[in-house]
């Protein structure tokens, strides 16, 4: 049987992406116990939603983005979806019964398909928020990111000669000034809510044990200020939307509708980054990389000094 020197070349840089994958992931124990306590997170909730969009206003003055008019006599930010220049956007779901919003943004998975398959890590966690990063110097644009994000949230910049991906980084540029993500500091109701992950995710939690009809104090901005309004609940659809799908997320959604009909999509509760650390730890403890890797490289070696 031959194998030509480019073929087996491909498949040992192609084994080695998957490996070093695996490494940068680690064990595949739960995600959510080894985040650091300060991670953040937004929890929206679909209920307090009333889709007056100044949170999408809000995330294109924070992150200098322009309008996106929906045409030429249009002066109206009016994005269609997420795009290299909407980070955020609020849709609206009208399927006959009482009209739905719902937030798409980047969700800050806690298995980043993104950070894996991106060869030069210009994607990476970030160890202490959780945030997922983007590092517009190290990126090649190879887009890998954008084929394997099962959000399909990761945006090109078609239309610049030097294009970077865009997508939420949960306005990380303000933290710095004791700021957070501007749609929530934005967010007259509390639809979208800042703060450490582990207390959005009871805060969640909580809203899901609330009878219907009652009223409610509800925390608004960031859960931590102590701000909070009174709101009579409505019923939730008893899931938290990021609580487990693909291995979870940062950002939480609750809804009164179901989530398939807001957009989202079904995925299943292990994430894709776990199959391939199952792969990457197989080939490791059978040795079957180290020698596939070897024996290629004699075979080419062995090759070249048969020609010489
Ligand atoms: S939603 Fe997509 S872009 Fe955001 S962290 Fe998850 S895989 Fe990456
Ligand atoms: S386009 Fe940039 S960020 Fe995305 S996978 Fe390629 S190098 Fe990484
Ligand atoms: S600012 Fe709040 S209430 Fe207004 S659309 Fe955004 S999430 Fe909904």
């Amino acid at each position: 049987m031959s194998i030509k020197r480019r073929d087996f070349l491909k498949t040992a840089a192609g084994s080695s992406l998957a490996l070093a994958a695996g490494i940068r992931s680690g064990p595949a124990e739960a995600k959510e116990q080894r985040l650091s306590p300060e991670a953040v997170g937004i929890l929206y909730d679909s209920n307090l939603c009333i889709g007056c969009q100044a949170c999408m206003t809000a995330c294109k003055q924070a992150n200098d983005m322009p309008v996106e008019p929906g045409d030429q006599e249009d002066i109206w930010d009016r994005p269609l979806d997420l795009s290299a220049t909407t980070l955020n956007i609020i849709k609206m779901y009208d399927g006959g019964e009482t009209p739905a919003f719902v937030k798409r943004q980047c969700l800050h998975c806690l298995e980043p398909a993104c950070v894996t398959a991106c060869p030069v890590s210009a994607l990476e966690k970030d160890q202490r928020t959780g945030v997922v990063t983007y590092d517009k110097k190290a990126c090649i644009g190879c887009r890998y990111c954008q084929i394997v994000c099962p959000y399909n949230v990761p945006k090109f910049e078609w239309d610049d000669p030097f294009p970077q991906i865009r997508k939420c980084q949960f306005c990380d540029h303000l933290f710095d000034q004791g700021r957070y993500s501007a749609c929530c500091e934005s967010c007259p109701t509390g639809a979208s809510l800042f703060g450490p992950f582990r207390d959005l995710k009871q805060e969640a939690e909580r809203r899901l044990q609330m009878e219907p009809g009652r009223y409610y104090e509800f925390p608004v901005n960031h859960i931590g200020t102590g701000k909070t309004q009174t709101h009579k609940a409505e019923p939730y659809v008893r899931e938290i939307y990021g609580a487990e799908e693909l291995g979870g997320t940062q950002v939480l959604l609750l809804s009164g509708v179901d989530f398939t009909k807001l957009g989202l999509p079904k995925v299943r509760n292990k994430s894709y980054v776990s199959d391939v650390e199952s792969i990457s730890s197989t080939l490791y403890s059978y040795m079957l990389l180290p020698a596939a890797v070897f024996g290629g490289l004699l075979y080419v070696s062995k090759r070249n000094g048969k020609h010489e």
